[in-house]
């Protein structure tokens, strides 16, 4: 009875404070303007089921996308058993699908099993290329966002997930032994050997009944109690894609990538100018800011994507500005837009929801010089597993830069006058555009 009473008020300090945080991100998120996302339903829905579910753009790397796919879809799966031990952690009972499901309980968790030993090799794998092989975009050493905590939160993860699935292998294999034996109330179901836990029975044969005991419980309890420590603790961690790469997806921008978001109001100021509208047309709204300063001023989405991004840094690796030594990586931008969202969120636990620190995303977090190292190319976008625009944000920090501020280089500033007098970047008056075919007979 007392194990139960712990177990059911663990469950529940976990179900409120993962449900605090979830509520308080999904609060920082409307933080940002609003932007209409709902048009296409369908082929949303598609993009969700191909992207998220399918894990589409991941396979562009071939092995690591299955070695990614297998975590994620064991995961998942083996979760589906965290049902079981749920009910039996609140009831007191043990193995309560067993008798339910006669041979189909044994399959499943044969297949749990198979699953949890990929899960088991591929995070080695990616604890490998991480921390032996040294994958180059993610290195602290070459790139300086993956300094520090999100070196170690990745490194973290993986471990953790190594060590849940070993104790549910490892706490299959004590419970069959205890069923053999008949000790207490293992007995009741005997469920025979699994297939991959099986292969650790030796390990625990020679084990007393007491010891036995005391390793099953201590894996059961470390299995259910680390599930619920990791659920709380992805909320703070990148791995929040999980979860968020699922909505990420869905409200994705589905306009073509080389379509630039041109601000109506200054669209209207164009035509206007170049005779394609009259002076006197129905004005459009002018908006409050110029592009954005802060994270108040980027749509809700772009927001979503900073809590979605996975740090992977297939974006960086395949920036031609990063790669050519300058400023800016993608994924950086990513990181300071969710960085500054969660000092804001530290803000606001600690003076109250008015609170301003006085910081912005632009200069506090994100320079110039790695805003003006874009080349627009979208090859960031284009590489992004869950549809994440970092090229969005950095548009609309440099339209702030330069509309609000006038803070562009000089070498912009004369295209801008020439496009301005002559309708071009060159510096050629319109007359004198057709001069070079002067000599052509
Ligand atoms: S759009 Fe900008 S940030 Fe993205 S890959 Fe190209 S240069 Fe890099
Ligand atoms: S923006 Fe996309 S590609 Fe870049 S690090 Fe984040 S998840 Fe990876």
């Amino acid at each position: 009875m007392i194990a139960q009473i712990i177990f059911i008020a663990a469950l529940s300090l976990a179900a409120y404070f993962i449900a605090r945080r979830v509520l308080l991100i999904k609060k920082t998120i409307q933080l940002g303007r609003s932007e209409n996302r709902t048009d296409q339903p369908a082929e949303r829905l598609k993009t969700m089921l191909l992207v998220a579910f399918g894990q589409k753009k991941m396979f562009t790397r071939p092995v690591v996308g299955a070695l990614h796919a297998l975590v994620y879809v064991g995961f998942v799966i083996i979760n589906i058993e965290v049902l079981e031990i749920l009910i039996d952690g609140i009831f007191g009972t043990h193995r309560i699908f067993f008798q339910p499901l006669g041979n189909v309980y044994a399959f499943l968790i044969n297949f749990f099993e198979f699953l949890a030993l990929g899960v088991i090799i591929a995070c080695s794998v990616f604890l490998v290329r991480r921390h032996i092989l040294r994958v180059e975009r993610l290195q602290p050493a070459r790139h300086k966002e993956m300094k520090a905590w999100p070196a170690l939160d990745a490194t973290i993860i993986l471990f953790i997930e190594i060590v849940l699935m070993w104790a549910f292998l490892s706490m299959n294999a004590t419970d069959v032994i205890l069923q053999e034996r008949a000790v207490g109330h293992y007995g009741e179901a005997v469920t025979g050997d699994f297939l991959i836990s099986g292969l650790l029975k030796p390990v625990f044969d020679s084990w007393s009944d007491h010891s036995l005991v005391a390793y099953e419980r201590a894996a059961w309890w470390f299995h259910i109690l680390g599930i619920m420590s990791f659920a709380l603790y992805v909320t703070y961690s990148k791995h929040l894609h999980i979860a968020l790469a699922f909505p990420n997806t869905y409200f994705a921008d589905l306009t073509p990538k080389g379509e630039m978001k041109n601000m109506p109001t200054v669209t209207k100021e164009v035509k206007i100018m170049l005779g394609l509208e009259q002076a006197d047309a129905p004005a459009s709204e002018t908006p409050e800011r110029f592009g954005a300063k802060d994270v108040k001023d980027l749509s809700w989405k772009n927001l979503m994507d900073a809590y979605s991004c996975t740090e992977c840094g297939r974006c960086t690796s395949s920036c031609p500005a990063n790669i050519t030594g300058k400023e800016l990586s993608p994924r950086k931008i990513m990181m300071d837009t969710r960085d500054r969202l969660e000092d804001i969120q530290k803000g606001w636990l600690k003076n109250g929801y008015d609170y301003d620190d006085g910081k912005t995303l632009l200069g506090d977090y994100i320079k110039d010089e790695e805003l003006l190292a874009c080349t627009t190319c979208n090859a960031c976008v284009q590489e992004c597993p869950v549809m994440i625009s970092p090229l969005d944000i950095i548009l609309q920090l440099r339209r702030y830069r330069v509309m609000e501020e006038s803070q562009a280089p000089q070498s912009w500033n004369m295209m801008f006058q020439n496009l301005e007098t002559n309708m071009a970047p060159w510096k050629f008056s319109p007359d004198e555009r057709f001069n070079w075919a002067n000599d052509l007979k």
